[in-house]
């Protein structure tokens, strides 16, 4: 077999041919800086002010109100950070949840050092914010709630609209990590009561190391960078220009075939999904059987280790991840499966496959297929295992 199947889209994906055909001419003869005056720069101006635009309609937004970063880390340490440092008058109380991505947890962290105050909300078992918790949580003190749209290892996604609605009557800001949802759901931040949201190019096929912070009008938020007035004086830096122009890019084919994507990935994750089940015992899905990302799909498979089926799934040319990108290598489970519940050595057997629109039933066959023989293969070297079966014989 000599093709790859690549499954881990959730971690990044390629950028498609149109997105760096978009990009090149922005490296060479359109090479002008943004911030020049001679008419030759202009061109460059006017490629990221479309840009711009081609997100804001994404979003359901005014033009100006979204600003680009070097990615969907930057943007969360942005809202954050800079919300707790302008509504510090108001409050230290900040509410996030225990399944959130290291971008937030971590920030979160950072803060609690300085003197603020964190709340990290359960989730329930398929890995879904708990309104009333949240309701609970909220004290006079409470400056922002950052929940995810929608989660980058079980794919759940969020009751955003609620908890948008609970946040606007309070009085508290509302920021939302899409970095996984963007480019795969249809989102409104108008609709949603969405007062910042996250996004990176690089996991919607566009290019890595740019994202942007969506900050609604008339937020007090300071520049994140300091230096020069690029971004309306709120992120200093010349503009990656060809990353804005291939993020563009990218979000105008992401929308243009968001639905046909959806039900195209819905299907053969769908399958992969029955198959696995039915055909691999002792083995469950994490994460909301339907209420989840479209190309998502994390198992666990007991009595076995998530990182050896990776290491022989890797052979077979199939590319996945147990738990998320940024913790594997570390021996912890996965922060997400433990927060859904899961004991630890049903958490180290997990496997995260996420799929694009570019996989096929075929591929699902051929992938179940080398699941169900590496699986077999390596319970049978397991004495957990062994120990479970003579059990069961008895
Ligand atoms: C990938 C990811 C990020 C980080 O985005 P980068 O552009 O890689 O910095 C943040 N949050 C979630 C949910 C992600 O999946």
């Amino acid at each position: 077999m000599g093709k790859m199947i690549y499954l881990d889209n959730a971690a990044t994906t390629p950028a498609k041919p149109e997105v760096v055909e978009a990009m090149l001419p922005y490296f060479t003869e359109n090479f002008g800086n943004p911030s020049s005056v001679y008419e030759f720069a202009a061109k460059n101006k006017a490629a990221v002010t479309h840009a711009r635009e081609t997100i804001a309609q994404a979003l359901g937004t005014n033009t100006a109100d979204v600003y680009f970063t070097a990615g969907g880390s930057e943007a969360d340490n942005w809202a954050i950070k800079a919300t707790a440092e302008a509504y510090r008058e108001k409050g230290n109380h900040i509410i996030t949840s225990k399944i959130e991505h290291h971008a937030v947890l971590h920030t979160c962290e950072y803060l609690e050092k300085r003197g603020y105050e964190v709340t990290y909300l359960d989730v329930d078992e398929n890995g879904c914010v708990k309104l009333e918790e949240l309701k609970k949580a909220i004290r006079p003190t409470t400056i922002l709630i950052t929940i995810m749209f929608a989660n980058n290892e079980i794919g759940t996604i969020q009751p955003i609209a609620e908890i948008g609605k609970i946040a606007k009557e309070h009085g508290i800001l509302f920021h939302t990590d899409a970095v996984q949802a963007f480019g795969q759901l249809a989102i409104n931040v108008e609709e949603l009561n969405i007062d910042m949201l996250s996004a990176s190019g690089h996991k919607l096929n566009g290019p890595k190391g740019i994202g942007f912070l969506y900050i609604r009008k008339g937020l007090k938020l300071r520049s994140f960078v300091h230096g020069g007035a690029q971004e309306r004086h709120r992120r200093a830096g010349t503009e990656n220009v060809p990353g804005i122009v291939g993020f563009g890019k990218a979000v105008e084919l992401a929308m243009a075939s968001l639905e046909e994507r959806q039900k195209k990935e819905t299907e053969t994750r769908n399958y992969l999904i029955e198959r696995v089940l039915k055909e691999v015992p002792y083995t469950r899905l994490n994460g909301d059987r339907t209420n989840r990302l479209p190309n998502n799909a994390n198992f666990s498979f007991q009595f076995i280790e998530g990182e050896s089926l990776l290491i022989m799934l890797d052979m077979e040319g199939i590319c996945g991840s147990s738990g998320s990108a940024c913790t594997s290598g570390s021996l912890d489970p996965s922060h997400v499966l433990l927060a859904i519940g899961l004991p630890h050595e049903i958490a180290h057997g997990s496997l995260r496959l996420t799929l694009s629109e570019t996989n096929t039933i075929e591929e699902m066959d051929y992938v179940v297929e080398k699941i169900k023989e590496i699986v077999n293969k390596l319970r049978s070297m397991s004495p957990l295992y062994e120990d479970f079966i003579k059990k069961q014989e008895q």
